[in-house]
């Protein structure tokens, strides 16, 4: 294949890429996307240069898929008014992390702190949660952590029925994006809406289903756990079980 034939063909697999993921436009511009692979392609004298005169490599600077199409994502949620919790939150938290990460953690929504400084998981659950991510060897950096529904329920209620089908879509897409190899739901509100049951998360927790074709551990949410301390060594048991599916 010549240069164009190989670029044309670049450019087709990642239009593909977007439009299953749902989006009706590549989230780069054309011409960027265009003359970075023609510069790859074209091999190195350039990018050497480049590297010489940036001090790092330009692989660095060549825009990441995953990256690219979550910021796409959240521009296309914008000033969300789909549902009525649109109306006395602060902040929509989208979610954040490792756009690459090998595991997903999904709560129910966002509280009082986590609305405030736009992050998910910041409040005292959030501590307990980052601190089970670095119990597991892992950093908060490395994982992706998002919500079910991206903004504050009034008094940290539970998101209802038709909150959580009008946000939905968002998280289902961050995991098409992401493809965690697992995915971690916390609490029973996020495995009723991934999962689509309505088993109590005492019986349905610590076991693997099915998500999509992604592992998915259901285990309890950390709020609950600063509740209930006793039940923090069957969280434990549950993200051995992910350490070791990962491992696998
Ligand atoms: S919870 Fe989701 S659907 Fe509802 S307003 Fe916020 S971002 Fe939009």
């Amino acid at each position: 294949m010549n240069n164009k034939t190989e670029i044309v063909e670049e450019l087709k697999k990642a239009m593909e890429f977007y439009q299953e993921l749902g989006f009706k436009y590549l989230p780069v511009k054309i011409e960027q996307k265009f003359i970075i692979l023609e510069a790859r392609k074209r091999g190195s004298a350039e990018v050497e240069k480049r590297e010489s005169e940036n001090g790092r490599g330009m692989t660095s600077e060549l825009p990441d898929f995953r990256t690219s199409a979550l910021k796409s994502l959240r521009d296309e949620i914008g000033d969300c008014q789909r549902c009525k919790l649109c109306k006395n939150r602060k902040n929509i938290v989208f979610g954040e992390g490792q756009a690459e990460a090998k595991i997903m953690f999904i709560g129910e929504g966002p509280g009082r702190d986590e609305d405030i400084q736009a992050r998910p998981f910041v409040g005292e659950a959030g501590k307990l949660l980052t601190s089970l991510i670095i119990k597991l060897g892992l950093k908060r950096e490395e994982v992706y952590i998002a919500n079910i529904v991206k903004c504050r329920p009034p008094n940290n209620r539970e998101p209802e029925e038709d909150e959580i089908i009008m946000c939905r879509p968002f998280v289902e897409r961050q995991i098409e994006i992401i493809k965690p190899k697992v995915i971690v739901s916390l609490g029973k509100v996020a495995t009723h809406a991934l999962l689509k049951v309505k088993t109590p998360i005492s019986k349905i927790r610590g076991n693997f289903f099915d998500y999509r074709g992604i592992p998915l551990m259901p285990t309890f949410h950390p709020a609950y756990l600063l509740r209930n301390k006793k039940d923090k060594w069957l969280t434990w048991d549950d993200m051995q079980k992910v350490l070791e599916k990962l491992k696998n």
